[in-house]
């Protein structure tokens, strides 16, 4: 029912010649899932026109606002006027390097959906809240907070990405993804019923790699990744299209 999505966040890597990558990945993409590629703003333009038909391009961060007086910032409508679908939103990187809360993330959506963008809202717990067990809450907290009303099923993804797995090479077991996977469902379904929860995917992301994308995906309610360091390849990011 939910097609799989798998998306790749190039973060604060890429140039004009590593769209190059985005082509090499049409050879892997034949519509059967959802390929996604969200490289930095000044690449948003090229990308969407290098992409194959099967790739789409997306922003990683947008403003709440639709224009003005915001230097160096982007606004949503612009990412989808040069051709991208989605955004990423709340990115634990951009909630710590610049100080995002939960009410800027869901201002943030509200102007993705004002574009007509698929919003990417993350969440995810850091080590130490993991340790003190109080990682469902924090879950729970950060969704309530991110996510405005008016999820359809289609204009928003979760992406789960655990602070103390993204980048470091360490994966959370199958089951403690599962276990917060299955929160997220049940949460979606009791604030958005049971259509626009179960139609809404759950990616995750933190160290996904071609080695542990099989396993990871067998997971229940695990709709597909966000993927950072191994999104930047073709052969990488490719090999884990064709675990989905
Ligand atoms: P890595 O795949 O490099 O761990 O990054 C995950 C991430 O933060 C994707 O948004």
């Amino acid at each position: 029912m939910r097609k799989k999505l798998a998306a790749g966040n190039w973060k604060m890597n890429g140039s004009l010649a590593a769209l190059d990558e985005i082509k090499a990945l049409a050879s892997v993409t034949d519509g059967s899932v959802e390929v996604l590629i969200c490289p930095p703003a000044p690449l948003v333009h090229a990308a969407c026109a290098a992409a194959p038909e099967t790739v789409a391009i997306g922003g990683q961060d947008c403003h709440a606002k639709d224009s003005g007086a915001h230097t160096g910032d982007t606004a949503a409508a612009m990412l989808a006027d040069v051709g991208a679908s989605h955004v990423i939103l709340g990115h634990s990187e951009r909630r710590e390097d610049h100080d995002e809360h939960d009410e800027d993330v869901r201002a943030k959506c509200n102007a993705a959906w004002d574009a007509g963008l698929t919003a990417i809202v993350c969440v995810g717990e850091s080590l130490s809240q993991r340790e003190a067990q109080n990682t469902l809450d924090i879950i729970g907290g950060q969704l309530a907070g991110s996510v405005p009303d008016g999820a359809t099923g289609h204009n928003l993804v979760i992406a789960y990405e655990p602070i103390w797995a993204i980048g470091t090479g360490k994966v959370p077991t199958t089951d403690q993804i599962g276990e917060v996977h299955d929160f997220i469902r049940a949460r979606l379904e009791r604030r958005f019923g049971a259509g626009v929860g179960r139609s809404t995917r759950i990616l995750y992301g933190g160290s996904v790699k071609p080695s542990n994308a099989n396993e990871i995906f067998a997971v229940s309610n695990v709709d597909g990744a966000l993927v950072g360091g191994a999104s930047l390849k073709a052969s990488d990011f490719g090999a884990i299209i064709s675990a989905l």
